[in-house]
């Protein structure tokens, strides 16, 4: 197959992005390929490419529910008829579309790894050719990966079980350590290549600086919004914190934007339109702003506190600069508080089995006051005073990703399912994972610290690819401490 013609005819582009061509060859010539991607270095046309040119159905598994409409979306401007199957869909919906895809219908198929536990779902798919399996986000089948899903940990049973079709998986941050566990999960030992296509980033300067306290923070903020006018993005832990700042910036007439869970859909929504078409926007965002957004021209990227993992910071500040203009990277560390809060976040996104028990009995016999208060009431009966603590909608989340609960239009917009089982709590790992996420911290934290060698090469080096030093950071430009 000639690729390039291929991409000519069905795609809007003449050539293809560093790395795409390698990895759809591979993929041609009948090889599984692990693909080592920055975000945003164009991921999707591999899968698009494929559901255009082969025979079957290209089945995309992703952890991100929120990505797959615009996903979707994307692949039928293309002209591939594709779909999503996720728990955002009503039943009925779902059911309509699990039968077109047993008829044959679509090409491109998105779900999450949790959706194979429903026999109907998985027998819809039974009659179907699968010319290309994906896993998406692929470092979540390691526990030793910042983002764990024991879904992920059964996908290489699923392979089998469609005949052990060719596969891609790709990642943006896997560890060397990682990337051995995706390719065994897998089941594909001795026959699946590893292809990185470069995570470096050389318009991208790593800068941190050491700061006391929020005041401190946000002169530095001002300080730099002044120097550096062009599209920002500041990124926040704690939406507390994000609204002082906010506050802060308006009195020092800075217009900006803010994106965080607290705000009603349709306000974020509001908020990212102007985001995208603004001249030079700023946004203060939580981290879940930017996963999907494309806006090419971030210059400046800010984080008001350390991030929890070397992976997480590096998808994050690499939101910054993709059209290849030199962008900044900004963290504004306070080694002390900065680490109380990231070892609160991590107690409270990995909740106690007893703690998850307990929420789940007070969803199933309380539902009138569950409905009332919401997570208020729960916040309230579980004895958390503190508003900030999230440690039930964590564990109402995990709920619904156990099958525990589901969606529902009731006031408290989840209903019990059925409790959780000895087995569901067992293949969550958490003690390992906690401990193993500590360790993440730790790092990063030593990253932080570190004024000696290069913020780029060390994080590179992480990575498992070996770098020199960047020349850009301010370790390297002898400005670091
Ligand atoms: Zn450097």
């Amino acid at each position: 197959m000639d690729l390039l013609s291929e991409l000519r005819r069905h795609f809007p582009f003449d050539s293809f992005r560093p790395g795409q061509e390698e990895v759809l060859r591979r993929l041609a010539g009948g090889d599984s390929v692990l693909a080592l991607m920055p975000t945003g270095a164009g991921k999707s046309l591999l899968y698009q490419f494929e559901a255009k040119t082969s025979p079957g159905l290209v089945l995309v598994i992703s952890p991100l529910i929120a990505l797959m409409q615009d996903q979707t979306e994307k692949a039928r401007e293309l002209g591939i008829e594709a779909t999503f199957i996720n728990s955002s869909l009503s039943r009925e919906e779902r059911e309509k579309r699990q039968n077109r895809l047993a008829r044959g219908d679509f090409r491109l198929l998105f779900v999450t790894p949790e959706r194979f536990r429903r026999p109907g779902f998985r027998d819809c798919l039974r009659g179907r050719e699968i010319s290309l399996f994906v896993v998406d986000e692929a470092h979540c089948i390691s526990l030793w990966g910042h983002d764990f899903r024991p879904d992920y940990s059964k996908l290489g049973e699923l392979r089998r079980e469609f005949g052990d079709p060719r596969t891609l998986a790709v990642t943006a941050t896997a560890t060397p350590e990682v990337q051995k566990d995706i390719v065994r999960v897998l089941g594909l030992e001795g026959r699946m290549e590893i292809f990185s296509t470069g995570l470096e980033r050389p318009n991208l300067s790593l800068n941190v600086r050491d700061c006391y306290g929020l005041e401190e923070k946000t002169a530095v903020l001002v300080e730099e919004l002044k120097k550096n006018p062009g599209t920002t993005i500041v990124y926040f832990t704690l939406i507390d914190t994000l609204r002082q700042v906010s506050r802060a910036l308006a009195k020092e007439g800075f217009r900006h934007l803010t994106y965080h869970g607290d705000l009603p859909a349709d306000q974020r929504r509001k908020n990212l339109k102007i985001f995208m078409k603004d001249q030079a926007p700023l946004m203060l965002a939580t981290p879940a702003f930017g996963l999907g957004i494309d806006r090419p021209d971030v210059r400046s990227l800010v984080h008001m506190e350390l991030p929890g993992s070397l992976e997480a910071y590096f998808q994050e500040v690499g939101r910054a600069g993709r059209d290849g203009g030199i962008s900044r990277g900004l963290l504004l560390f306070d080694e002390e508080s900065d680490t109380a809060v990231q070892m609160e976040f991590l107690k409270w996104g990995n909740p106690e089995a007893a703690f998850l028990r307990r929420l789940y009995d007070l969803i199933e016999s309380r539902r009138a006051e569950v409905d009332q208060g919401g997570f208020d009431f729960l916040r309230e009966q579980m004895s958390f005073k503190n508003r900030r603590d999230f440690r039930v909608e964590a564990g109402v989340n995990i709920l619904e990703r156990w099958g525990c609960l589901a969606k529902t239009e009731t006031p408290f917009p989840w209903t019990a399912m059925e409790p959780p089982t000895d087995e569901m709590i067992r293949d969550e790992k958490m003690p390992e994972r906690l401990k193993n996420l500590s360790m993440k911290l730790l790092l990063v934290l030593r990253w932080a610290k570190d004024t000696d060698e290069c913020r780029m090469r060390r994080i590179l080096e992480y990575f498992g690819a070996a770098g020199k030093d960047c020349g850009l950071c301010d370790v390297c430009r002898g400005e670091a401490g």
